[in-house]
């Protein structure tokens, strides 16, 4: 099907449901929370009766997001769920989303999302990979759909392009991503008051742990790889939380050579002990990192992917050069 009647067919879709639910990926990034929130705001101002939904694990939410508010977010199932339509937001397979009232065979799914690597999870799926994120997805829907993109909807959309095209500076950032800032910014939002909220007054707790993982910064495959891990105790020692490692993989990605940056954490919940979690970066395109997160059991962008992993440092690393040397 194209792109435009994919396009069409997801707004009949939205257009005819009464009642929805709006959900996203677990450990929700910029995009993931702005596309939510904005897709929220649209559907209230058409009359309908939309909920979110995210785990309560979820919170608190990394610090950057801190002055998001979901008003009237459900923790779980609501009693009239088989009445819904579920629209799952930036999130590239159901797996992203471990909840199991939200894999149920009987529930209509929307799927809006950029990920090239969508499984198509949905009922009705509208993948748009050449969108630089979500958002813009969502921001093309809203207006097709007649709704204002009041102030307060743009300055969600622009936390999912600000953070998801890395401030305007990644591959994905098209001339349509361009044009959406401006429009934005004529809707109303305070840019410089949305940079400070994300990228400033950061708690120090993340310059330490940013330390910390510095000193572990290795370097394999004359330079290719750069690679830094944190460990439970690195996080229980300054005190910091799991969403406080955010932004650290872009300082190993800005190392001279680098072909693919990558930051190992160990997870921190007791059910995850012995996990750890893999962020992945490409620099220049000579290395598909989502390539390799999907050998690993995750997935995401050619240029920004992750996975999950049972595997020891060591074997990890091992594996990751492997990987590595075979790409570039
Ligand atoms: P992160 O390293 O968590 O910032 O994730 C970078 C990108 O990889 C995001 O676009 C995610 O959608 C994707 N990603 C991260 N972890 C996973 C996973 N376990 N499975 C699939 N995609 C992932
Ligand atoms: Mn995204």
């Amino acid at each position: 099907m194209s792109v435009t009647t994919q396009h069409e067919q997801m707004v009949e879709e939205l257009r005819a449901a009464d009642k929805l639910l709006l959900t996203t990926h677990e450990n929700p990034d910029g995009d993931a929370l702005g596309s939510l929130l904005a897709m929220h705001g649209t559907l209230e101002q058409l009359g309908k009766d939309s909920v979110m939904y995210m785990s309560p694990d979820e919170f608190p939410l990394s610090h950057e997001y801190r002055h998001m508010t979901f008003d009237g977010l459900l923790g779980a199932a609501p009693d009239d769920l088989a009445d819904r339509v579920v629209v799952f937001l930036d999130c590239g397979n159901i797996d992203r989303m471990p909840v199991d009232f939200l894999q149920d065979e009987g529930i209509k799914i929307l799927n809006i999302d950029h990920h090239h690597d969508n499984t198509n999870f949905g009922t009705v799926n509208l993948v748009v990979p050449e969108a630089s994120c979500t958002a813009e997805i969502v921001f093309d829907l809203a207006r097709q759909l007649g709704a204002e993109v009041t102030a307060e909807i743009a300055s969600s959309l622009y936390v999912g392009l600000v953070t998801d095209t890395g401030r305007f500076s990644y591959e994905n950032t098209s001339p349509s991503a361009h044009r959406m800032a401006a429009d934005l910014i004529e809707a109303g939002v305070n840019t410089h008051a949305v940079y400070r909220r994300l990228f400033e007054d950061l708690p120090f707790r993340r310059l330490e742990l940013l330390a910390r993982a510095l000193t572990t910064v290795a370097r394999y495959e004359e330079g290719r790889i750069t690679i830094a891990m944190l460990s439970r105790s690195d996080f229980e020692e300054t005190g910091a939380l799991e969403s406080d490692s955010e932004g650290i993989v872009d300082h190993l990605r800005s190392v001279e050579g680098t072909k693919a940056a990558i930051l190992v954490r160990e997870l921190l919940s007791d059910g995850k002990r012995g996990c750890r979690k893999v962020s992945l970066r490409a620099t220049d395109g000579s290395v598909d990192v989502s390539v390799i997160a999907r050998q690993l059991g995750g997935g995401g962008h050619r240029q920004a992917a992750g996975f999950t992993t049972r595997l020891s440092p060591d074997d990890l690393v091992s594996t990751l050069r492997d990987q590595v040397a075979a790409q570039a």
